[in-house]
């Protein structure tokens, strides 16, 4: 059996590139804007974080996340091609294809993403992201991209509840993937719902039936993937802002391979018996007033670590992705 064979498989690996973007979308769990502060990812940690974890771990993909990951392209491209060297099959991002304003830009886009080594690209198109974006400029995007031969093309939209629920934001949003459907059937269209964290407890909670005290058990931590932040923050991949270590002072190998869910102070209590419901109770012990009721697990649970971030250091990290600095 080869080594190659006996390694762990990471699903996912994701380098959060930057909280900068050009949108301040409504729904964003990561509250990127184009206020968000200068810090990105380097070359030298990519290479450093990759080095170390591809020595223990069979990574199947990686990608570039934000903010927007293509608003500084040179440092992506630098990011794409040192991870191209550690033989990564799948190395994809999404955009939100604000750079297709132009023909000529959109094909230097597409074109140095292609030669850098991407074989994936994830247009998020919905009615929150072109409340900010044309729809022109992303179908640029998407056809420059295709031209080059990037293999997948994925549009990522975001719904309020399921796609058949009556609201204006689903209305858009049904409306702009039926367009780019047509327009460009090679691409794979994939639909999910907002969760309510982040900018979305601001926005977009009126559009949910309130639930009294959801008690569901949070699932998203049993797939291996991880993400990690500009300032080495490694989180599970499919949620910001709990923090599992930080890479810059512990090997990224060494913090997944000690990762138990059930042990961490704050997952465990959302994967225990009683989800989210634990972590409310963390939190009134501590001072926290509840509200009659909640838009879904996620939002009970973001307002409850939203309150606990001064009892959690290291852990309910980084301010970026929450409302108040501690
Ligand atoms: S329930 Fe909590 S931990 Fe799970 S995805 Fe929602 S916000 Fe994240």
């Amino acid at each position: 059996m080869s080594a190659e064979s006996i390694k762990k498989p990471i699903n996912m690996l994701t380098f959060l590139v930057s909280y900068k973007c050009t949108n301040e979308c409504k729904h964003c769990a990561l509250q990127a804007s184009p206020n968000q502060e200068e810090i990105t990812v380097e070359p030298e940690d990519v290479r450093k974080y990759l080095e170390d974890v591809t020595k223990n771990y069979l990574v199947r993909e990686v990608n570039f996340f934000g903010g927007e990951p293509l608003l500084n392209l040179d440092l992506l491209i630098c990011l794409i091609e040192e991870t191209k060297k550690f033989d990564i099959p799948k190395i994809g991002l999404p955009t939100n294809g604000y750079w297709g304003k132009h023909d000529t830009i959109a094909k230097k886009y597409a074109n140095k993403l292609k030669e850098a080594g991407v074989n994936l690209v994830g247009f998020s198109v919905d009615a929150f992201h072109q409340e900010f974006i044309p729809l022109d400029f992303v179908k640029r995007a998407i056809n420059a991209v295709h031209e080059t031969g990037i293999e997948t093309i994925l549009i990522i939209a975001q719904t309020i509840g399921s796609q058949n629920d009556k609201n204006p934001f689903n209305d858009k949003t049904n409306e702009i993937t039926n367009i780019i459907s047509k327009e460009f059937p090679f691409c794979q269209v994939i639909k999910s719902g907002v969760q309510v964290k982040g900018r979305a407890i601001k926005n977009l909670v009126e559009y949910f039936p309130i639930l009294t005290i959801p008690k569901d058990k949070c699932l998203i931590f049993k797939a291996p993937m991880f993400m990690i932040d500009p300032n080495g923050w490694v989180f599970h991949q499919g949620c910001q802002g709990i923090c599992i270590g930080n890479a810059k002072k512990t090997s990224l190998s060494k913090i997944i391979s000690k990762f138990e869910p059930r042990k961490h102070p704050i997952i465990g209590k959302v994967v225990a018996k009683g989800g989210v419901s634990n972590l409310l109770e963390l939190a009134i012990e501590k001072g926290y007033k509840s509200q009659n009721g909640y838009a879904d697990k996620c939002h009970l649970c973001f307002s409850a670590r939203n309150f606990l971030r001064p009892f959690y250091p290291n852990i309910l990290e980084p301010s970026n992705v929450y409302f108040y600095e501690k």
